[in-house]
């Protein structure tokens, strides 16, 4: 069986629906993964940020407007009286659900139940859709299985025995409907699996079945080898293995979410990335081969804040880079890189929320210089096989452009290079100018 997850865009008009109804019809059984409809869970934030601010004429009225558009979508989804009718009151329920939400006095778990009704309304609606074509379906609350524990980590054991006895339930059924990103955590309280998560939703369902493939429907055929959204002429990639996709989703390549790579990987199981608006068009095929040399693709995470650790007393101190090690695992902060001279260290984080508290600690034995608005430009690809030369390819691409720091050799797979994110946009252009467009045509 496999199991087939279609992105906001891919599901963001009517027409949309449509198309993918079209994709998943061809008598095979298998679990289609829904997002919101494009545009709808930036909604909801909004709607619950108003929310949390008692802003509550103001949430009401985006409430409404999110309220009209689904109007319009229902009118041009469906086309007989029943379906339309169950629609209608379908909005009619949730909408009441989130006036009275946001109304309520808040908490986090109003914020979740909030944003959890994007994909409530588009897995409800495209099932009432596919029942109005007599397509075979059902749509299973991914409620009823998708758990993920204290730790908010996924709850492998919980997601496999629970989704094995829904789909138990409908032997026959030819397609199983359910939501990506929303979960319950493990006090039966609706969560979500973070922004972007549906792709995570369909890698655990894929995983939790042993899926023959795991399929990602978005708006691009395939992961490319820059960002589109900053560069032009980037190009699909065919091949990716897991450790190269996991690499670049990690830094920054949006078209997959950073977590969703691990499940398929230890199983498995094949990740195929396709683009809804282009069917026919190849995509990238995910999988445990490493195949071809040198340099694959490029991509960039922002909101990096670099801190410098400089100590005289690290000459020759073992045990000076634990304890360093250790002030940012009692912090809950994990680094992305790490490079290291003789008196200092340098690392860089995400997450400054507890950087204050880290800062102190590090001040009792060494000096700290702390830099934001960094970026991690990531450049992933198989450098076994190609002998000499990657990290003079990417330097000389560079130019002029301020690194920060460097990091090489820790995988095969990766040169990491920090740098201002001012300098980001150029960055990119260079690398795609001198890595792709020229000596790898
Ligand atoms: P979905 O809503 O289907 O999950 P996303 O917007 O999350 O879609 O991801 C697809 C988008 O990812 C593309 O439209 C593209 O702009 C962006 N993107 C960023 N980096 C890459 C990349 N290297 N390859 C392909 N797409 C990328
Ligand atoms: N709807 C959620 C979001 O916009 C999850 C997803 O699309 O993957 O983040
Ligand atoms: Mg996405």
């Amino acid at each position: 069986m496999k199991v087939l997850k279609f992105g906001g865009t891919s599901v963001g008009s009517p027409e949309r629906m449509k198309n993918v109804a079209k994709i998943i019809d061809d008598n095979n059984r298998k679990i289609v993964v829904l997002s919101a409809v494009s545009g709808t869970t930036n909604s909801l934030v909004e709607i619950s940020s108003l929310a949390e601010k008692q802003l509550k004429s103001e949430a009401k009225k985006a409430i409404e407007e999110l309220e009209k558009k689904y109007a319009i979508f229902i009118n041009d989804l469906l086309n007989n009286e029943t379906a339309q009718k169950e629609a209608k009151e379908l909005i009619f329920n949730i909408f009441e659900t989130l006036k009275t939400l946001a109304d309520s006095p808040f908490t986090v778990r109003t914020e979740k139940r909030i944003l959890a009704q994007g994909e409530i309304i588009s897995t409800n609606l495209f099932q009432l859709y596919l029942k109005e074509q007599n397509i075979s379906s059902v749509l299973v609350s991914a409620l009823n299985f998708m758990r993920i524990g204290k730790d908010d980590e996924p709850d492998y054991f919980y997601i496999k025995e629970n989704l094995k006895r829904e789909l138990k339930a409908f032997p026959d059924t030819q397609i199983i409907v359910t939501q990506g990103f929303i979960t319950k955590n493990v006090y039966g309280e609706i969560d979500n699996l973070q922004r972007g998560g549906s792709d995570f939703s369909a890698s655990l369902i894929g995983a939790a079945i042993k899926a023959e493939e795991i399929q990602i429907w978005t708006d691009i055929d395939g992961f490319h080898n820059n960002d589109p959204r900053y560069v032009k002429n980037t190009k699909p990639i065919r091949e990716l293995s897991f450790d190269e996709a996991a690499e670049l989703a990690y830094f920054g390549a949006k078209i997959l979410h950073p977590a969703s790579v691990l499940p398929a990987k230890l199983q498995n199981i094949p990740v195929l990335l396709k683009n809804t608006l282009q069917p026919e068009a190849v995509g990238t095929l995910i999988t445990r081969e490493e195949k071809g040399d040198g340099i694959k693709a490029v991509a960039a995470k922002d909101g990096i804040t670099s801190v410098k650790i400089n100590s005289a007393r690290m000459l020759l101190a073992y045990g000076f880079l634990r304890k360093v090690f250790e002030t940012f695992e009692k912090y809950e902060t994990s680094i992305d890189m790490i490079t290291t001279s003789e008196i200092s260290v340098s690392v860089t984080i995400d997450n400054i929320k507890n950087l204050a508290k880290i800062e102190e600690e590090l001040q009792k034995y060494s000096s700290i210089i702390v830099e934001h608005e960094q970026t991690i430009i990531c450049v992933v690809g198989n450098f076994i096989a190609e002998k000499t030369g990657v990290a003079l390819k990417v330097f000389e691409a560079l130019g002029n452009i301020p690194l920060r720091m460097i990091s090489y050799g820790g995988s095969m797979h990766n040169i990491s290079l920090l740098i201002n994110t001012k300098d980001k946009q150029k960055a990119l252009e260079l690398l795609s100018k001198h890595l792709f467009e020229t000596s790898n045509e």
